[in-house]
């Protein structure tokens, strides 16, 4: 039996998401007992580089063409009519480009750095040479080029999105067809319609996957639900090529929002629909589909045209001890784009490097965040493999791929674990660089933190979400700000980037909570606590604490639609009655420049009030060459729409101007 097992359209493009990795590597410890070939595929960073290729380049031009001859000029939007123009030179250049944001061409970055060699969009507009000069120096050509070549890359995906198919984004297409999506009608009428270019391009590369695997069983993994509009076209099409190939869907998006599966139409797709950890499932279905009795575990089919849910209580998931060693054999590594669209020294670790991926641990050690999916099972299972069986993952990836690159997708790594593992890579002198994500505890002192960077640690994340001490207690984060305060320091100081999670819109937030939590952010930034950030707004999720108990947070759910499909979000009506969309405009606006390092020591409330923040951040230009580049790429200070709630007037922050100087003294 051949079993493929496959990442659908789209999701980060500089490496592979990890768990067809997983997958494959388990499921072959089981290969021979089963008579089973595994193989994995990435679709979509398949998909990414048939679109960025020459001939689908021309492609779409003549489809642009066309389109435009019918609406006319006037009609065409810039983006647009700017390809249009340099439509040749984007096929020309389109290949080399890509190539050298896969680091096979280095050389080409003298060529893009002259600025004469890649046409330039619209998403240029926003540079000048000499505020790139003053972020690279002379002597950065390659990042440069790669700061470039991003831009440019950018400025073709707008072109895909605009011009041809709105569903299509970098990292997610068709995202809302499935995130909370309570009917299937959305999903299977985008299914149904004429096909865009983007789809027939999937279509093809469908077409040449089954040709070169020739599988008995897809097995489709859609981590989120910008995955899933990819993953059931990608299923219709091997159902009309292969209609004897058994179909399986499942992946993060599966184990969140499909709890509560009552479509049948969802198995015109997929034969099977697992839920969670796919290793007991999919082992068990493979068992099945040789010996007919083996039992499924969580596992969703279609009987009598009705949705059924087998669940064999006996049998228990595969200990993280014994799931094997993941394996990227099969996937294109040299292909993976790595792309530098920020210039923001943290904030590139998502987009660019490839990246190995591991855990310490299945699950979150501290699940107890109100707000957090703790009831499911990827954070409510906590279960460590161990110092060694990570440790011989580490080996045998570094062996097979080359890359001394790690990424830690743990929820919430554990320091115990941080530190045994830190302890072992010093002790074997193992050279590797890693990166992951860990919770504010204060258990990473300076001690702690600096043993973490001789094993080669190089940045962390961590959740402050609303970094006020009312609203961390209410969200039962187990952390204070200064305690946030003074890791975050440990953590800078012993040379680790740090990003912080935020939150805006948690249950009885007032506008003086967003003020005050801004004004403790600007402090961390300030202090060099944290490099980088990013604004989350709280969403009410079906399976959180404040989701299942919403009373005792003071909102009220909306009354549910009638749910056959996906189940997530769910709206909320909060009496506290604060503007979060107004707010979040200026929350955005203040990040961004302060990751920058533009705009430390203006009063957070004029990052509110936007005519005033262009004027501040104008002044700032003429007193500091050094900023030019990031107050150039702000946020446009006119993007705050008109509103229908009566205006939020933005008061001055109580926060102490010291306060995170005096958290740390
Ligand atoms: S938010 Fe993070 S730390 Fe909190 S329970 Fe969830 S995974 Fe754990």
């Amino acid at each position: 039996m051949r079993c493929l097992i496959v990442t659908p359209p789209m999701i980060q493009l500089n490496t592979p998401y990890p768990a067809t990795a997983y997958l494959c590597g388990f499921l072959r410890q089981h290969a021979a007992g089963l008579q089973l070939q595994v193989t994995q595929a990435d679709a979509s960073i398949e998909l990414f580089l048939r679109l960025f290729s020459a001939p689908l380049i021309t492609r779409m031009a003549g489809e642009l063409r066309r389109r435009a001859r019918s609406a006319g000029r006037a009609q065409v939007p810039v983006a647009i009519a700017h390809f249009l123009e340099h439509a040749d030179r984007y096929a020309q250049t389109v290949e080399p480009a890509i190539r050298f944001l896969q680091r096979r061409d280095p050389s080409l970055a003298l060529r893009i750095v002259g600025r004469a060699f890649l046409p330039e969009g619209p998403r240029f507009a926003q540079i000048t040479e000499e505020a790139l000069h003053e972020a690279f120096g002379t002597l950065g050509t390659t990042e440069q080029a790669r700061y470039l070549a991003s831009l440019y890359v950018d400025d073709l995906a707008d072109v895909w999105r605009i011009g041809i198919d709105p569903r299509f984004e970098l990292a997610r297409y068709g995202e809302r067809l499935a995130a909370s999506a309570a009917s299937f009608d959305p999903l299977q009428t985008a299914l149904d319609a004429e096909p865009t270019l983007v789809d027939e391009a999937l279509d093809e590369l469908t077409a040449e996957m089954l040709a070169a695997q020739k599988p008995d069983v897809v097995a489709i993994s859609a981590p989120f639900p910008g995955n899933v509009y990819g993953a059931f076209r990608m299923a219709r099409h091997i159902r009309a090529a292969l209609p004897h190939a058994t179909l399986v869907l499942g992946g993060g998006w599966v184990n969140t929002e499909l709890r509560a599966l009552r479509e049948p139409r969802v198995f015109d797709y997929f034969d099977y629909v697992t839920l969670d950890d796919g290793e007991r499932p999919l082992l068990n279905l493979l068992k099945r589909l040789r010996d007919g009795a083996t039992p499924l575990v969580r596992t969703y089919l279609r009987r009598d045209k009705q949705v059924v849910f087998e669940h064999d209580a006996t049998q228990h998931d595969i200990p993280q001890r014994d799931t094997g060693i993941p394996t990227y054999d099969g996937l294109p590594l040299n292909r993976y784009v790595s792309v530098l669209e920020m210039l923001n020294p943290m904030h590139r670790f998502w987009s660019d490097g490839r990246w190995n991926k591991i855990t310490l641990a299945h699950g979150c050690y501290w699940k107890k965040c109100t707000f957090c999916d703790v009831s499911l099972d990827y954070i409510g299972r906590y279960d460590k493999p161990g110092t060694d069986v990570v440790m011989s993952r580490i080996r045998a990836l570094i062996e097979e791929t080359g890359e001394t690159g790690f990424h830690l997708v743990d929820e919430a790594a554990p320091p115990a674990g941080m530190r045994a593992l830190a302890q072992q890579l010093v002790s074997e002198k193992l050279a590797i660089t890693w990166w992951g994500n860990i919770r504010f505890e204060k258990s990473f002192n300076p001690e702690l933190c600096a043993l973490l960077a001789r094993a080669g640690c190089v940045a962390v994340s961590g959740g402050l979400e609303v970094a006020s001490d009312r609203l961390l207690k209410l969200m039962k984060k187990g952390v204070t700000v200064e305690q946030v305060a003074r890791v975050t320091r440990a953590f800078t100081d012993a040379g680790i980037m740090v990003h912080a999670y935020l939150m805006y819109g948690f249950p009885t937030e007032t506008v003086q909570d967003t003020v005050d939590a801004l004004e403790r952010v600007r402090q961390l930034f300030a202090a060099g606590c944290i490099q980088s950030a990013y604004w989350h707004r709280f969403a009410a999720t079906a399976h959180s604490p404040i989701g299942l108990d919403p009373q005792a947070y003071g909102i009220t759910l909306r009354p549910p639609a009638n749910i056959t499909f996906a189940h997530n979000d769910v709206a909320f009506d909060d009496p506290t009655g604060t503007d979060h969309d107004f707010l979040g405009q200026g929350l955005r606006k203040a990040l961004y420049n302060y990751m920058h390092g533009v705009g430390l020591d203006v009063d957070v409330r004029e990052w509110f009030e936007p005519q005033v923040v262009a004027q501040r951040a104008g002044a700032k230009r003429r007193r500091s060459g050094s900023r030019r580049l990031a107050a150039a790429n702000a946020v446009p200070a006119t993007t705050v729409p008109p509103t229908t709630v009566p205006p939020t007037t933005v008061p001055p922050t109580t926060v102490p101007h010291d306060l995170i100087e005096r958290c740390l003294a």
